[in-house]
């Protein structure tokens, strides 16, 4: 058996769990500052949430993810969600 570990990460908004990899991460700072992640590689207490329409457009709702990160989210980060709720095919 030479099957690799997957890092599985839970979904802010829907509590489902998938590998890091196929999940959107976001990132809250020290300093309660709340960015998009495209790297995978801030640090920071990371967030994730899953790809897809459904659940963007749940995180997208008025305080939705303010209140998954504990913090509040810039509108700079929730326009570039937009963004991928436009572009990203379903899961
Ligand atoms: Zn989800």
């Amino acid at each position: 058996m030479t099957q690799k570990r997957l890092p599985i990460r839970m979904c802010a908004i829907c509590r489902r769990q998938r590998p890091k990899r196929e999940m959107l991460r976001l990132v809250k700072t020290a300093e309660g500052q709340v960015f998009l992640d495209e790297t995978g590689k801030k640090p920071g207490r990371g967030l994730y949430v899953c790809p897809g329409e459904d659940c963007l457009a749940q995180a997208l709702k008025k305080g939705r993810l303010d209140k998954a990160a504990g913090a509040k989210v810039g509108e700079a980060v929730l326009e570039r969600l937009r963004e991928k709720v436009a572009h990203e095919p379903e899961p």
